[in-house]
């Protein structure tokens, strides 16, 4: 059975290199996501041409997330290698603390701002929310802290207030040059972690534009600011081609127990205006360690699918852990248990009333045929820029959607779009009726539609017109064209 839901898979350790990529492409990964907050730019240079290859040899689509790190917080180092804190204990985090001087009484801070924005009352959350301070009293460069809940602190992990607002600037310097590399890499995706609203994603496109990239820009929701109103959420989605529900920092910022109820939300308003989504972070945390998923790892990835999400995300699990394979293989299985039910094919009413745009009048009507018209076996869009796929693959429904294009780099694209499967076909030089029969015969010769099938195709009168289709036929395999 065809997979709908697409896979994202960080690159680490345990996974980089040519051979441990192409198992995971073989195993199904769909995108790999390349983490700026670790590796030199050589490593993810060598990571992404990897990539390339391996996909190329397999004869498979996958696209490529260059990730930045953002504004973090986080603390400095140990002079002696991690500590321990007690429960009780008292700890001080000090921006003006040489940045090796940790120790268990103290550390330093990598941002110079925090005293300023920190009041006694807060709660601190470090290491994802590991360890938890309530700050006491702030005094000059000193934030000092009361440990609530310890366990042991080891260089440079984040800092998180619970709630929100500590405001580091978006864009970090290291951002910045991370663009440069995004472009080089030509990643067909570009992350950007903690945006407040936004504005902060018009500014890294505009920076990613002006160096020459060419992505999608995916905006992050880890800040309890992001999600605090809706409009600010609903903007920040219009903003990107698409979000990340990403969890490790946004539960941290909401709590874990609110969190469901907003990924929940995300997806839902994600597709509602018609961009995609990326469910992120602890999906298999467990397989890290361990050849199984728990019962409630696997309701997590299953709960997700059924939502509606476009993609689920590996990060450790992949990167870091010991069985990246068995993950992936698991993950697949999982979706695809999840997406065989019943209600996960169920077609749902149109969210958004008010069409504008004749491709997105286009794109509807043909799932509502694919969903409703009796013995529909796949969606045939043939596209330029993958707008067309996008916007059918919001609505929900069991058949493929074939995305059909010359391009090279629509195709990467669609990999991340729920539903979505990438086809290379060019029609050009071909009369209308002859590209149609043409598109059929090489799903014909794939396997991957049967004779006396109906398709509903899409297609624009203009070839290489953005937003151009303005053309839906139905049309049954064996007599293509009429
Ligand atoms: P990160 O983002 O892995 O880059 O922190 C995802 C998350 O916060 O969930
Ligand atoms: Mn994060």
């Amino acid at each position: 059975m065809f997979r709908r839901t697409k896979i994202v898979a960080t690159v680490g350790p345990a996974s980089a290199g040519p051979e441990r990529l192409a198992a995971l492409i073989e195993a199904g990964v769909n995108v790999f996501r390349l983490n700026f907050s670790h590796g030199s730019a050589d490593d993810h240079r060598a990571v992404a041409e990897d990539i390339r290859r391996c996909a190329s040899e397999q004869g498979r689509i996958v696209a490529v997330l260059g990730d930045l790190q953002g504004p973090k917080i986080r603390i400095a180092r140990f002079r002696d290698g991690p500590v321990t804190l007690d429960n009780g204990a008292a700890f001080t985090l000090d921006t003006a603390l040489d940045v090796d001087a940790g120790d268990r009484h103290r550390v330093g801070v990598d941002y110079p701002a925090l005293a300023g924005e920190c009041a006694a009352g807060d709660t601190l959350l470090l290491n994802d929310g590991l360890i938890e301070l309530q700050v006491e009293s702030v005094r000059g460069s000193q934030v000092n802290c009361r440990v609530i809940s310890g366990g042991e602190l080891s260089n440079h992990k984040g800092i998180n207030r619970k709630g929100g607002g500590l405001n580091a600037e978006t864009l970090t310097d290291k951002d910045r040059r991370d663009i440069v590399l995004a472009v080089s890499l030509e990643v067909d995706y570009l992350a950007l972690s903690f945006p407040r609203h936004a504005d902060d994603i018009h500014q890294a496109r505009a920076l990613y534009r002006q160096a020459g990239g060419q992505g999608g820009l995916v905006a992050k929701i880890e800040r309890a600011e992001a999600v605090a109103d809706p409009d600010t959420l609903d903007q920040l989605i219009l903003a990107a081609d698409g979000v990340m529900v990403a969890r490790g920092d946004l539960a941290v910022e909401i709590g874990d127990a609110e969190l469901v109820g907003v990924q929940k939300h995300i997806i839902r308003r994600a597709r509602a205006l018609d961009r995609f989504v990326i469910t992120a972070t602890q999906m298999m945390e467990s397989m890290i360690h361990s050849p199984q998923p728990t019962r409630a790892e696997v309701s997590d990835v299953a709960n997700a699918v059924l939502d509606g999400t476009d993609a689920v995300m590996l990060s450790a699990e992949t990167a870091v852990g010991e069985y990246p394979l068995a993950t992936v293989n698991a993950m697949a299985r999982i979706i695809l248990g999840a997406e065989r039910t019943y209600q996960s094919r169920l077609p749902e009413p149109v969210a958004e009333p008010g069409i504008t745009r004749s491709d997105e009048g286009i794109a509807r009507a043909a799932m509502y045929l694919a969903n409703h018209l009796e013995g529909v076996q796949a969606i045939l869009a043939m596209t330029d820029t993958g707008t067309t796929p996008r916007l059918m693959s919001r609505i929900r429904s069991g058949m493929p959607i074939f995305a059909l294009t010359p391009h090279a780099a629509t195709r990467r694209r669609v990999a991340i779009y729920r539903g979505v499967q990438p086809l290379a076909f060019d029609s050009a030089g071909l009369a209308p009726e002859q590209a149609n029969q043409a598109a059929v015969a090489q799903l014909l010769q794939r396997d991957l539609v049967h004779p006396g099938a109906r398709l509903i195709l899409t297609k624009g009168d203009a070839v290489n017109q953005h937003g151009g289709t303005n053309t839906l036929k139905v049309i049954t395999v064996g007599d293509a064209g009429r």
